[in-house]
């Protein structure tokens, strides 16, 4: 590989998120890492490596540091789905992450709430040339699926805050907690902050695609398991590709 050129890494947390993804790219080279798949391809113009990364903080700050350290990475879009938080956002829509934070994280009183010790900061924004391209993608693709009759309502596109933190979460209690801590919250889920804060580190821009399997409630896990079969792994697909097919090289 040309050493200017460097690769888009698309993660998910599960399979059920990447399945349909792996399928359509051609397949090239497989790496294996602590545990982990690296699937190498060339497609859609760019370069690409697509992982696993496993669910939680832990297992996804390994996995970004692993493909910005040894797969020459120079770009990162992670896909997969949330629970959402914000008003109006429904089962089937999609959020888009300009900013991350992890809403398990409390020093205080040394720090405040939610600061990251040492980087002074709660919230980690993501790359706002590439928020702007997935907003844009992800609503034609999605316009696209509704006037095709694969959904029932027009699913919207929000853009916003995405909270992470080791918990799934499912009663309505906590959710609630969460709202009243961070009110601008549109989604939480238990990676996309942790991806964050290795790019942040390494300096590589990232972005964060989620589809609302559940609203984070008492019903979430129901909700959760018929989304994640029926639907994450087309969307996360229908995207990813619009998104690469634009994306300058
Ligand atoms: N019970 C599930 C657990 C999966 S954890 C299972 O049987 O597999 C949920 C995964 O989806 C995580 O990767 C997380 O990022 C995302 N997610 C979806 N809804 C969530 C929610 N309500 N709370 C936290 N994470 C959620």
């Amino acid at each position: 590989m040309n050493q200017a050129v460097r690769r888009v890494a698309i993660v998910a947390a599960m399979p059920e998120e990447l399945s349909a993804l792996l399928q359509a790219m051609p397949p090239d080279k497989q790496v294996q890492r602590a545990g982990r798949t690296f699937w190498l391809s060339q497609w859609c113009g760019h370069e690409v490596v697509a992982v696993l990364s496993r669910i939680g903080k832990v297992a996804a700050a390994t996995t970004t540091t692993l493909l910005l350290t040894e797969f020459a990475v120079g770009r990162v879009l992670f896909t997969g789905v949330a629970g959402g938080l914000g008003e109006g956002v429904r089962v089937g829509d999609v959020v888009v992450a300009d900013a991350l934070l992890q809403h398990d994280m409390d020093a205080s009183p040394l720090f405040p709430r939610f600061e990251l010790p040492g980087l002074g900061v709660d919230r980690l924004r993501a790359d706002a040339d590439l928020v702007a391209l997935v907003v844009q993608v992800a609503g034609e693709v999605l316009d696209k699926a509704h006037l095709h009759g694969l959904l029932q309502s027009a699913p919207r596109v929000h853009q916003g805050l995405v909270i992470s933190g080791d918990l799934f979460v499912d009663t309505t209690a906590e959710s609630a907690a969460l709202r009243l801590a961070l009110p601008d919250a549109l989604a939480v889920e238990m990676e996309g902050a942790a991806l964050a804060q290795v790019c942040h580190d390494f300096g590589v821009p990232f972005a964060v695609i989620r589809t609302i399997s559940d609203r984070a409630d008492d019903a979430a896990h129901v909700d959760f398991q018929r989304f994640v079969l029926e639907v994450a792994s087309r969307y996360s697909l229908a995207v990813v590709k619009a998104v690469l097919e634009r994306l300058p090289r």
